[in-house]
């Protein structure tokens, strides 16, 4: 890149503070800015620093104090109209100047398509590394330096990187698979307005219109219930049973990702590693066997139900219940007393 600063030789020691570059939509601040304040937060309380969240928009001041409650020490509220709408050549601008003039050690961003976008491109202005996609993060007691964890090799492996010469530390963060922030009113903090310095030339791709998707996602992410359809199905109309159950509980379909390689559903549904990660309060798995790359999407779940007929299969060791048949007996037997219960 014609305009990206190298950091050679910079003093390690400039650079403070935990920054999380929190998404929002139209006012609404997004799971994955909650999530990210959560774990900034234990980042930033290691290291004795502040935690401060950066908010790109328009009309951005109740957002921002709502960061505040959800743990953010200080918010740069960064407010113009070039920034209503995403673009990537402004939002990359605005971030890595306020990054080269004020020097955080560890900067977070969502994994989102725009934070997937984005994360390289303000590493690349700023010259330091990135490490997308990850899944933990911790710092290491020696010498305070983030350990950033993420699949590697499709998965087959976790790996744990550092950036150990350059600064700051960037992460993406994989939605779905922290904690979110809690809301606390009685916080308190500091916003402060900055004006950043951008004009139209600054931006050369223009949003001429934002068309929203009209394919069905699943909305895994953000879904209380999950009914999760695995190879068990046996066929493809196997998810009209789980669709029907999903519906009857107010949930969303998940699926294996055998069910998605056979065909039988769309990989949006996917649960796991190579999916999405989920965190729902209930998760009832139906046919899925409970492989190490399926357990890593959805064992942080509160309570995970699974209906298999194999007693032995890997998913009842993280089952809270679990239920040993043919789920093509079980599911109509449990939708039909549901249907008879007059109480729920
Ligand atoms: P199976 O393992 O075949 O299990 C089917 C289960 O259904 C069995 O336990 C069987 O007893 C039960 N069953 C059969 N008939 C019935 C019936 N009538 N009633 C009740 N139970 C029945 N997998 C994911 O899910 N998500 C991922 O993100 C993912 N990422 C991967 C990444 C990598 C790099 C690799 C190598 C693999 C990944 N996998 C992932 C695949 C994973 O290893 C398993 O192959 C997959 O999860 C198996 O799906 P399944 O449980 O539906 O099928």
């Amino acid at each position: 890149m014609s305009n990206a600063k190298v950091n050679q030789n910079i003093n390690l020691n400039d650079y403070k503070g935990v920054w999380v570059i929190a998404e929002q939509r139209e006012g609404q601040i997004l799971n994955i800015a909650l999530e990210l304040l959560c774990e900034g937060r234990k980042l930033a309380d290691k290291l004795n620093v502040e935690l401060t969240a950066v908010l790109l928009g328009n009309d951005l001041d109740k957002v921002s104090n709502d960061l505040v409650s959800y743990g953010a020490d200080k918010v740069l509220k960064v407010e113009h109209e070039l920034l209503y709408t995403y673009t990537t050549d402004a939002y990359t601008k605005v971030i890595a100047d306020i990054i080269l003039e004020r020097k955080p050690e560890i900067v977070l961003i969502g994994a989102t398509t725009i934070g997937r976008d984005l994360g390289p491109r303000i590493a690349g202005r700023v010259g330091t590394g990135l490490t997308a996609d990850c899944t933990k993060l911790e710092i290491d007691e020696t010498d305070g330096k983030l350990l950033q964890t993420r699949p590697a090799f499709g998965g087959n492996l976790m790996a744990t990187i550092i950036c150990p010469k350059n600064r700051p530390q960037m992460s993406t963060v994989r939605p779905g698979v922290m904690e979110k922030a809690h809301y606390d009113k009685n916080r308190n903090g500091i916003v402060e307005a900055i004006s950043p310095s951008l004009e139209e030339n600054d931006i050369i791709a223009k949003v001429i219109d934002v068309v929203k998707s009209s394919k069905k996602k699943a909305g895994l992410i953000d879904a209380n219930i999950i009914v999760s359809g695995g190879r068990g199905l046996g066929n493809k109309d196997g998810f009209e049973l789980i669709e029907a159950f999903a519906e009857k509980l107010g949930g969303t379909v998940g699926s294996s990702r055998a069910a998605v390689d056979s065909g039988w559903i769309d990989h949006s549904h996917q649960v796991g590693q190579t999916g999405t990660t989920v965190r729902p309060t209930i998760y009832i798995a139906c046919g899925i066997s409970g492989a190490i790359q399926h357990l890593a999407g959805m064992s942080e779940s509160d309570c995970i139900v699974a209906i298999n007929k194999n007693p032995e299969a890997p998913i009842f060791n993280v089952a809270h219940y679990g239920i040993v048949g043919d789920l093509y007996e079980i599911i109509p037997a449990i939708m039909e007393s549901i249907d008879n219960d007059t109480d729920l």
